[in-house]
């Protein structure tokens, strides 16, 4: 029997309805539906069916010290047990086996764990690896024509990422919580790539904290020819007022025409979309990170993208994009595609990355919209779009900067017309405005009929949204293509950062703060970065699986060190950050500091810090994390909490006060009602 082994349980069944002949025929093994026809079955896994962990033993965090971890032995368990049983099952009658997990380090690794498994049934079952990258009729069936060898240095390297994600994450987790006094499922949670990723977002927040606005003043002027448009004192930023003042009080109520440049801008049409790029521009009309990645997952494995995880920027040259064109312009994109077909060459651009495992993302197969929910269509239209538009002619801009002069003083304005839509006609996100500027001349006199003194003040740097957040991981080597957006969920479930553009509580601060203090390593990205790096050569089989995971134990050996050096001075500092993250506000009724307390049944309250001279309390929900928000209730002067739980999109429950007063309104008007 050929057993072929894909990745999910979508890929497998439809693999099979690619590689039957006829209907194949739908069987449980073990609770697993697989396909099968003339000795042939396949089944799907559910991503990865093991995992690695540490022996019971270790389970208790009272009793097993942290840094016993970094050393401890490393076992496999299987946390799909039915897969796994099946797995057993088939892995026995198999004669061959067929790895077509997704073609990447993970699915490689994905793979190698299920192989593992049926060798242990099956001594000298052979077998081979199908790599392809879209799920169409003609890729699937050329990829199954032409098998490849296992590569197991690949997996290795997927390997080797796993081993010291949990080692590093369960040593360090268990450390700072211990320290802190927060177990069960209030955990802090620390790890190589989330650790990181929180100090820059930290570190954003400290400069924000830090930031004092430097005021300044603008001058503006309101002309009139034609058409009315704004003018801008030369100066741009004035920061003395005094001296701001005494421009604007000169200023006349005729502007004379100085300079007059015309020039035409090129927008060149954007590359093709990898992962990153692919997230940016989803989350700039509206989608989050692990949102756009589930949608586009989901496309892939119905067969109408390509592979959403990847790294290359430059299309490979086999294949044939006109036909490509042809097949997806249909529909909605009909016309677009007709023009792009009238081109004389078709000639798309490339970016700065090519590798050779996967295309970017393009599409793969035409679907009608009425077939897909509304945001799979989004994000579907987003690739075709981006597709068509790195095929497209560039954009120009009829561009028009002028001077002028009032009263002896200097102003600029810049008029900027499309002239040719050219990719944007095809891609028309984010699509810069038209600014009109009237047909000038040098020497004209124009009428002021307005004139602004603007007073502002200097802003902080701004937060980061998580699509600038992907592209900065990506910079600094935080992460890989397929990791990063699990990592910023990551950091929202953990009740470490809320909204969007990611804000971090106090206690995010309050931990990055005493591990940049006393463990820089972990919140800094060199030591991941480096690490990206060995899991290249392990693949290329240059450095040993075993070499890699021993010198990042001692490495992390050496983070102990200095934890250890510094017990008393970390465990005050998570104790002062976590007693902060409990303020809420100041009590009405005297003034003291309301915090977030538990009741003797295990509950918990808002109370009032002079208690027992004061009473005032106020209840909260049964369970979730609380998070304290920045956002004040100007009229109770009490922080909006928000409630995060497991699963659920987070409750902005807002002040606890308005809060309670609504409930208490409600109730009311439930009992006139049943009166
Ligand atoms: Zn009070
Ligand atoms: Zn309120």
């Amino acid at each position: 029997m050929h057993l072929m082994v894909t990745e999910k349980h979508n890929t497998a069944k439809r693999i099979a309805s690619i590689l039957a002949p006829k209907k194949p025929k739908q069987v449980r093994v073990s609770g697993v539906d697989t396909y099968q026809w003339d000795g042939t079955v396949v089944m799907g896994l559910s991503g990865h069916i093991v995992s690695v962990d540490f022996p019971k033993e270790y389970n208790n965090w009272q009793k097993v010290d942290s840094r016993e971890l970094v050393n401890a032995e490393i076992i496999t368990t299987a946390t799909q047990k039915k897969i796994v049983s099946a797995l057993r099952k088939l892995g026995k009658e198999a004669d061959h086996v067929s790895i077509a997990t997704d073609y990447d380090r993970e699915g490689e690794l994905i793979g190698v764990e299920a192989l593992r498994i049926i060798e242990k049934v099956n001594k000298g079952v052979t077998a081979d690896r199908i790599q392809y990258s879209t799920i169409t009729k003609t890729e699937i069936e050329a990829a199954f024509s032409n098998p490849v060898a296992v590569d197991f240095n690949l997996a290795a390297a997927g390997e080797s990422r796993q081993v010291i994600d949990l080692i590093w994450g369960a040593a360090l987790t268990r450390y700072i919580s211990t320290t802190a006094g927060r177990l069960g499922n209030q955990f802090l949670s620390v790890g190589r790539v989330q650790t990181p990723t929180l100090a820059l977002l930290v570190d954003r927040e400290k400069e924000r904290m830090a930031h004092v606005p430097k005021p300044y003043c603008e001058i503006f002027a309101t002309l009139i020819d034609d058409i009315e448009f704004q003018a801008k004192h030369k100066a741009g930023r004035i920061w003395d007022k005094d001296e701001g003042r005494k421009i604007f009080d000169k200023l006349g109520d005729t502007a004379i025409v100085t300079k007059l440049k015309k020039d035409e801008k090129i927008d060149r049409p954007p590359t093709p979309f990898n992962t990153t790029e692919f997230i940016r521009a989803a989350s700039s009309i509206g989608f989050t990170a692990s949102n756009a990645m589930r949608i586009a997952e989901n496309l892939y494995m119905e067969g109408f993208i390509s592979y959403p995880r990847t790294d290359n920027t430059v299309y490979p040259s086999s294949i044939d994009m006109r036909e490509l064109i042809q097949i997806i312009g249909k529909g909605p994109f009909k016309q677009y595609a007709e023009s792009l077909l009238k081109l004389p060459g078709l000639e798309p651009t490339r970016g700065k990355k090519e590798t050779t495992d996967h295309p970017p993302i393009m599409p793969a197969s035409y679907v009608e919209k009425s077939k897909l929910k509304d945001d799979e269509w989004r994000v579907y239209e987003l690739v075709v779009r981006r597709f068509f538009a790195t095929f497209a002619g560039p954009a120009k801009w009829a561009v028009i900067q002028a001077g002028f002069d009032i009263s002896g003083e200097e102003f600029k304005a810049r008029g900027a017309t499309l002239l040719d839509a050219g990719w944007r006609w095809y891609y028309p996100y984010n699509k810069p405005e038209d600014m009109i500027l009237p047909d000038l001349q040098v020497e004209q006199v124009l009428v002021v009929k307005e004139k602004e003194f603007v007073e502002k003040e200097t802003k902080p740097p701004s937060r980061y949204g998580q699509g600038r957040l992907i592209k900065v991981m990506e910079d600094l080597g935080l992460g890989t293509k397929s990791t990063r957006h699990e990592i910023i969920s990551k950091l929202y479930a953990r009740a470490y950062v809320h909204g969007n553009p990611l804000q971090p509580t106090k206690i995010a601060i309050g931990v990055i703060e005493s591990l940049e203090k006393y463990a820089d390593t972990i919140t800094k990205p060199d030591m991941t970065a480096a690490l990206e790096d060995d899991m290249d050569l392990i693949a290329e089989g240059s450095r040993a699986e075993k070499e890699v995971e021993d010198e990042s134990r001692k490495m992390l050996d050496a983070v102990f060190d200095e934890l250890a050096n510094n017990k008393e001075q970390i465990t005050e500092s998570l104790r002062s950050s976590m007693r902060e993250d409990k303020i809420i506000g100041t009590c009405e009724k005297c003034a003291s500091k309301l915090i977030i307390r538990r009741s003797k049944r295990g509950g918990r309250f808002i109370g009032c810090t002079g208690y027992p001279d004061c009473d005032f309390s106020l209840p909260l929900p049964k369970s979730g994390q609380i998070v304290v928000t920045e956002k004040l209730c100007e009229q109770h002067e009490m922080n909006h909490i928000k409630i995060i739980t497991k699963g659920k999109r987070p409750w902005d429950l807002g002040c606890p006060y308005c809060n309670y007063l609504e409930w208490q309104k409600s109730l009311k008007d439930d009992e006139k009602k049943s009166k």
